[in-house]
């Protein structure tokens, strides 16, 4: 097994790992430890090379500080990429030898699920390190995350509507859902027993058809999804869809769902800005699952009633965002990012004066 650590400023620790025994290729990024150590999920990606690896492990390392920072998690933020298949290249071997680089670093980094990776894998990872969370619940473990992102959405909505409309009720407000999968379904169920008017858009016709039974729901096509004339758009389902082609034919209020990286580009931030649409930063409002996953890292084990109370901070966190923007005269995906900032320039200068 070899591990070469590389100098990458302003990153806590990065390293690669390599075990031709297992063919594991690797990369374990940590970005900031100050506010806790590092959690963040476990991607396994055919990337074309080392270098797009690494791009890639760094940007999604620095996201998960944000993301833990806004959400008052105490953690820090982190992430680790396996450069292969996850359709032909999975092995115990291949996650047994992930598992003993994780354990590795003592702790400074926890591993969970991302993309291509599932509870097996990480059963595998925990045979070498115990620094694995979301096991299944009868592991004592906190299972499935998707629940508690719904959960956070649909707080965070509430902020979204006292922004918009002056009022933190959820009935009476035309939402428009863009996929019903684990974490959008529960929105929508939760949203019609409100009493709201809710329009779902699925690429699954099965889906549709569960759904446009219940109250107040109604189906349109995939693609139409952004011309209804609607309170708050709800993205659930796909990255990148905020973008020069959809955002001049949006007709809503606000956008807030749990769907990451929503906006293509940086500057569609602005866009929506411009257009009078508020904006709930994706990393802010779907942060449920997180701060659940948290849970698990901190003293005493994970609790479920703790995570549901640390989930209802998305409110507080999101409110934070929009006073920000609006004080400040910035996009509010900016002001998330200032808030993130300022919670980590807050726990240094702590963590820097005698007193302290
Ligand atoms: P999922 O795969 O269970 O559901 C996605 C749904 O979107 C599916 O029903 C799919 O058919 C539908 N879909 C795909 N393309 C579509 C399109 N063009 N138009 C309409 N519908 C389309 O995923 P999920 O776990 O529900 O997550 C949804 C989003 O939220 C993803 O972007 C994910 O990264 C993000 N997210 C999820 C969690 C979590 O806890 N699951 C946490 C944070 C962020």
């Amino acid at each position: 097994m070899e591990l070469i650590q590389l100098p990458i400023d302003g990153y806590e620790k990065v390293v690669k790992c390599h075990d031709p025994a297992s063919g594991l290729k690797a990369l374990i990024a940590v970005h900031d430890i100050t506010l806790g150590p590092a959690l963040g999920g476990l991607r396994m990606w055919p990337y074309n090379t080392e270098d797009e690896a690494l791009t890639d492990a760094l940007r999604l390392a620095r996201g998960m500080t944000y993301k833990s920072a806004v959400a008052n998690t105490g953690l820090g933020g982190g992430k680790s990429v396996i450069i292969g298949d996850s359709k032909t290249q999975k092995s115990e071997a291949l996650f047994r030898s992930m598992g003993k680089f994780i354990e590795s670093f003592g702790g400074m980094y926890t591993t969970a699920e991302d993309v291509g990776i599932g509870i097996k894998e990480l059963e595998w990872i925990r045979l070498e390190t115990k620094h694995v969370t979301g096991l299944s619940r009868e592991s004592g473990s906190s299972g499935n995350p998707s629940p508690f992102t719904a959960r956070g959405v649909t707080r965070g909505l509430r902020a979204v509507t006292e922004e918009a409309f002056g009022t933190s009720r959820l009935d009476g407000f035309h939402y428009a859902i863009q996929g019903l999968g684990h974490v959008g379904a529960e929105i929508a169920r939760g949203l019609s027993i409100m009493g709201a008017f809710v329009t779902i858009a699925d690429i699954d016709p099965a889906v549709i058809e569960e759904f446009s039974v219940l109250p107040g729901v109604e189906a349109v096509e995939p693609d139409a999804i952004y011309d209804v004339d609607c309170d708050v758009f709800v993205p659930c389902a796909l990255g990148g869809i905020l973008n020069d082609d959809t955002i001049p034919r949006l007709k809503c209020r606000a956008v807030a769902g749990a769907a990451n990286n929503q906006l293509l580009e940086d500057r569609h931030a602005e866009m929506l800005r411009q257009r009078d649409i508020i904006y709930a930063p994706d990393y802010v409002i779907n942060a449920g699952g997180i701060v659940n996953v948290s849970v698990e890292v901190g003293q005493g084990g994970y609790n479920e009633r703790a995570a549901v109370q640390k989930i209802e901070n998305i409110y507080t966190a999101l409110k934070e965002v929009f006073d920000t923007a609006r004080n400040e005269d910035i996009t509010t995906a900016s002001a998330a990012d200032k808030v993130a900032e300022h919670r980590l320039e807050q726990a240094r200068s702590r963590r820097g004066s005698p007193t302290a």
